[in-house]
């Protein structure tokens, strides 16, 4: 696959990433934007980032950041952004009309063989890939915010994907570093999300009935089940959390298990005095305004990158 052409569609957060993934490896990257100069805007952005990268000696692949440059090109005609282009990763605004116009637009300008990818967060591929033709070539490529150092991909077919199809995808995701799974059909938050909401959702309870702080819950997370979550998944965690493995815990554990689960609340509101409760409480913490949250976020991507170093 390398050297290969990959087309970007939609140069915000998420297509800039992917073009950096791609470019570093080896791929070609095209990069289209409806609005204009948005896609040379990217360039100038994705160049400062793969400078400081390679300062801080955080660069991806084999190649320098001159070498990843001088694979990119910027397009604001969507037909020669995908001329020679073998995937196809759609990054427009999560919007389903505008994903839906995207993905007929761009089947009328590439051959039966170019594999239409979707970074899509929440909609469903039978929804986003409903105005194309030939729905076996299509596929939802879900990245997690920074793909750089989060390199996990989601992949999520329509009913009709071909099994070669999400073969390429996943042998691609690989070449490139990321971390691929497979779902096995479509389904509403696919796998990451509805883990997170669970997650999301039992935290908001604790706070909201008074059990917990939103710090302290925080920390619940961060200081605990966060530490092996980075290294091991649940089920994992289950199997070595009894001498015996597995089926030792479910001895130990099902019932336990079972009477908390069926005590959970029902899925909350998330409005109302409680939100109005649960934002004050984390504005305390971290105030709201630009210049906080941008802090904590370059702090966030500054401890992933560390952690990105230490799993490798
Ligand atoms: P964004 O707003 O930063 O960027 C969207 C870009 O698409 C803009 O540059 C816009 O000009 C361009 N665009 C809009 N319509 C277009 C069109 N018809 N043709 C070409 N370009 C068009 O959004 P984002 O955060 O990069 O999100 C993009 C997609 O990635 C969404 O589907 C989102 O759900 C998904 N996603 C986002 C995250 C995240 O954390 N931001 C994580 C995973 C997936």
């Amino acid at each position: 696959l390398k050297g290969k052409i990959i087309t970007v569609v939609g140069s915000g957060l998420i297509g800039r990433s992917w073009a950096m993934v791609f470019l570093s490896g080896g791929y070609k990257v095209k990069i289209y934007d409806n609005k204009p100069g948005q896609a040379s805007g990217a360039i100038t952005e994705i160049r400062k980032q793969l400078e400081e990268l390679q300062q801080a000696q955080m660069l991806r692949g084999n190649l320098s950041a001159a070498e990843q440059l001088s694979l990119l090109s910027s397009h604001d005609d969507l037909q020669q952004a995908l001329e020679g282009a073998f995937f196809v990763q759609e990054c427009v605004f999560e919007d389903l009309e505008a994903k839906q116009t995207v993905f007929h637009e761009v089947e009328n300008l590439v051959t039966e063989s170019v594999i239409l990818s979707s970074s899509t967060s929440c909609l469903m591929p039978s929804n986003v890939f409903s105005r194309v033709q030939n729905r076996t070539r299509c596929i939802i490529s879900h990245p997690v915010n920074p793909p750089y150092y989060v390199r996990l991909v989601e992949l999520v077919p329509h009913p009709e994907t071909l099994p070669a199809v999400i073969d390429v995808a996943y042998s691609l995701m690989t070449d490139v570093g990321q971390a691929p799974v497979r779902l096995k059909k479509e389904i509403d938050g696919f796998a990451l999300n509805r883990v997170q909401y669970a997650i999301i959702a039992e935290s908001w309870r604790l706070v909201q009935d008074g059990v917990i702080s939103v710090k302290d819950i925080d920390l619940v997370m961060s200081e605990g089940l966060g530490m092996r979550y980075a290294f091991i998944g649940p089920i994992e965690t289950m199997h070595l959390n009894a001498p015996e493995g597995m089926e030792d815990y479910l001895q130990r554990y099902r019932e336990g298990m079972k009477r908390v689960l069926n005590a959970f609340g029902p899925v909350p509101d998330f409005s109302g005095e409680p939100a109005a409760r649960i934002i004050k409480e984390i504005c305390e913490l971290i105030p709201g305004e630009h210049e906080h949250l941008t802090a904590r976020r370059e702090r966030r991507d500054q401890l992933l990158m560390g952690l990105a170093k230490l799993k490798k």
